[in-house]
């Protein structure tokens, strides 16, 4: 295949010129590439695999018990989700601590140093509310909506290609791989909720917790109530009662 020029159309299909587009990451990505085949993607696999043989009844049954607002049977994005979950904030009561806890205890050990250093920054990766904005080369550049100081960065999830368009809410856990990161289920989206929406109702949350359960930072909330985002997502859009004459 001839190398696009500059001034040609990526051919990610992002639709911007390539040297607006993937252009300046090609070293980075290929570095990345390399790290996800050779290291996170051999990892992400076994621990998924831990993951489900310590999960109670199966996926099935998890997914009945920990998510009963969703209807109907599981989509390939809910599936995803229950692995996730299933992987790091599940807490099987034979480990009493989190699966990816448990895993990097007992695996931690005989895994290279690379691996190594991965796994111990995914364990407490969390999960966060992200606007999108831009896609390019698979990849989507997000901006916590939560923390102010956060520079975007770049997701690459591994299962189901997402493609959001900009400015799309989603929440994500974003499991860090080189300087870039992947995630391991389709996000979750808020059928056209705006990110400061979303947060706000985050925030809500957050306040009622610390008045009827216990005083914590948001981000403890967060990792307390692993199903918030869930919740929030699941629950039935406004719908204007307001009937049109004629219709
Ligand atoms: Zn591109």
């Amino acid at each position: 295949m001839e190398r696009p020029g500059r001034n040609d159309l990526c051919p990610c299909g992002s639709g911007r010129k390539h040297k607006r587009c993937c252009l300046p990451h090609e070293a980075e990505r290929r570095k990345f590439a390399v790290l996800l085949e050779s290291t996170a993607l051999p990892l992400l696999t076994r621990l998924a695999r831990f993951a489900e043989s310590a999960a109670e009844g199966g996926l099935e049954t998890v997914a009945r018990d920990e998510f009963p607002f969703w209807k109907g049977r599981l989509d390939k994005a809910q599936g995803a989700r229950v692995v996730d979950f299933l992987m790091f904030d599940y807490r099987p009561r034979h480990f009493g601590r989190r699966t990816v806890e448990q895993f990097a205890v007992e695996v931690a050990s005989g895994l290279d140093p690379a691996a190594r250093e991965m796994l111990s920054a995914w364990v407490d990766a969390p999960r966060s509310l992200v606007q999108t904005e831009e896609w390019s080369g698979g990849f989507t550049t997000c901006v916590d909506s939560l923390d102010e100081n956060v520079v975007p960065f770049d997701v690459f999830d591994v299962q189901v290609e997402w493609r959001p368009a900009p400015r799309e809410t989603a929440a994500l856990r974003a499991l860090a791989v080189g300087g870039l990161f992947i995630c391991a289920g389709r996000p979750i989206e808020f059928a056209g909720r705006s990110a400061s929406d979303v947060a706000d109702a985050m925030r809500r949350r957050h306040l009622d917790y610390v008045r009827t359960q216990r005083i914590v930072s948001l981000g403890d909330f967060l990792k307390a109530s692993p199903k918030a985002f869930d919740e929030e997502a699941a629950r039935p859009p406004a719908i204007s009662t307001i009937v049109l004459p004629g219709a």
